[in-house]
Formats: structure tokens, C-alpha cells, sequence
């Protein structure tokens, strides 16, 4: 099932997204958050909606707290980042503010004057659907809702001249996220395609499969002594062909369009400005 949130007739509420994705069906008075803590979808309510009709907000417009990132989880991104042939042996995490989350269709903004670096990254989110603490790896899919795309969103100089990534990773708006969230029982995400373009530029085109870190180890490793919540995002890392890893470097510019796709959820389109 894919599930949005939506906002239509100024009344914002998840949404069932038809499989065709071109109509969807309201659930009033229900957050995904109240969605993803339920025992199961509540009934629709009223006529399907064309897509076009609605506004179409992240699935989770305002997490309620920091989307944990996993850095260099894929061997080539690692290496164009200046790895070498030294993987992290352990995952690389960090995290983004819940205020960087924008829907698709929404402006990256290029902040003028603060950074000109700014650098786009596909990436697998999870969403957590149960709450846990020292889950193992053997039971991290039971408490896995869904996942969707994201967008990590970087500003490459104020990454790397802060030390720690949380300014560079957490600039407003850097943190495309949506369209929506296609449940755990709908996709396999241990082996599923993901594909970036800047215009018509196809820059990133990779698997999960080549994950460093798949997500049973993520999820265990964050939730070891961190309890995860319903609702919490894990961005799963991005693959080789970010715009730091050109010679020269080849960052976002204002007109440009950022699309990401992931087999089997959709696409994500963001132009920045
Ligand atoms: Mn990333």
C-alpha cells in the first residue's frame, strides 16, 4: 500500500495512494503518524480524490525528532569521497533536523552568500513502524512500517569545515522527502535499483545490494542503546555519482531539477532555486 499526506479543502490528513497512483483516498482526522501507529490502515472516508487535486506534503511533514543517516555506505561513494580502500568498519551516523524535511515538488534553496557547494544524495529511507530498543538483527524487518525516497541534501564545504556533518546535513529545506511511504509488505528493499538525475542527467544508478551496512545491521546498531519510535526516518546511505565526486565538482545550481527513483516507491523531483 502507498500512503501520502496530503491537503485538500485546507484539511490536511494521510491519504491511501491508488497502486496507479492517479487518485487518492482521505483518511479525515488521521496523521501518518496516527497511520503508522495503528493496528491497521483505518477505513477510508469519502470518494477518491484525483492526484492532481490534493497537495501532496512529505509523509511525514515534521518528524518528531533528528532522521538518522548512515555516511559512506556504499563502497564506490565511499571512495569518491576520498575513502580510498579504507570502508568504515563500523556504520558512520549521523543525523538532520526535522525542520529540513520538504515534500517533492518543493524548492531545494541554494543558500547564497553561506554556501555554493550544495550537493544532492539518493537515498532508501526507512520508517520505522514499532518501537524497540536492542533489536537484533534477525528481528529489525518486524519493526520496519514502510520506506521511501529521500534526498540528503548537502553542503559540502560547511560539511567538512564543521568536522561534525550536522550543519552541512541540516540546512533548511535539505531534506527532500516523500512522495509517499509504500509499506514493509509491498518491497523487498534488500535488492531494489535507485536512479538520480540532475536535468536529464542520469548521475547516480545503483543497487541496495551494494549496501556496506544493509538495514537489519543499521537498525540494530542505532537502537543498541537508542530506543527507535514509530515514525522515525533512517536514511540508508547514497551511492557513487554525488557532484563532490567529480573532478571538478559539479554542485547544484539554481534552474536545475533533482529526480530520484526507487524501484518499486516511485520518484522524488525537486527543483532548486
Ligand atoms: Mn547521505
Amino acid at each position: 500500500m502507498k500512503l501520502a499526506t496530503i491537503r485538500h479543502d485546507g484539511l490536511q490528513c494521510a491519504a491511501i495512494v491508488d497502486p496507479d497512483a492517479k487518485r487518492v483516498w482521505p483518511l479525515p482526522g488521521h496523521s501518518m503518524i496516527d497511520v503508522i501507529g495503528a493496528e491497521r490502515v483505518p477505513p477510508p472516508d469519502g470518494a477518491r480524490i484525483p492526484l492532481a487535486e490534493v497537495s501532496l506534503l512529505a509523509p511525514i511533514p515534521r518528524p518528531a525528532r533528528n532522521i538518522f543517516c548512515v555516511g559512506k555506505n556504499y563502497r564506490d561513494h565511499a571512495a569518491e569521497m576520498g575513502a580510498g580502500d579504507a570502508l568504515p568498519e563500523v556504520p558512520i551516523l549521523f543525523s538532520k533536523v526535522p525542520q529540513t524535511v520538504i515534500a517533492d515538488g518543493d524548492p531545494i534553496c541554494i543558500p547564497h552568500g553561506l554556501s555554493e557547494a550544495i550537493d544532492y544524495e539518493a537515498e532508501l529511507a526507512v520508517v520505522i513502524g514499532r518501537e524497540g530498543r536492542g533489536i537484533a538483527k534477525a528481528d529489525a524487518y518486524d519493526h520496519v512500517f514502510g520506506y521511501t525516497i529521500l534526498n540528503d541534501v548537502t553542503a559540502r564545504d560547511l560539511q567538512r569545515r564543521h568536522s561534525q556533518w550536522l550543519i552541512g546535513k541540516s540546512l533548511d529545506g535539505f531534506c527532500p522527502l516523500g512522495p509517499w511511504i509504500v509499506t514493509a509488505d509491498e518491497l523487498d528493499p534488500a535488492t531494489i535499483g535507485l536512479r538520480l538525475w540532475v536535468n536529464d542527467e542520469l548521475r547516480q544508478d545503483a543497487s541496495t545490494a551494494d549496501l556496506i551496512f544493509d538495514i537489519p545491521t543499521i537498525i540494530a546498531t542505532i537502537s543498541a542503546g537508542i530506543t527507535l519510535y514509530p515514525g522515525d526516518i533512517i536514511a540508508t546511505g547514497t551511492p557513487a555519482g554525488v557532484g563532490a565526486g567529480f573532478k571538478p565538482p559539479r554542485f547544484l545550481k539554481a534552474g536545475d531539477r533533482v529526480t530520484i527513483e526507487i524501484d518499486g516507491i516511485g520518484r522524488l523531483s525537486n527543483p532548486v532555486r
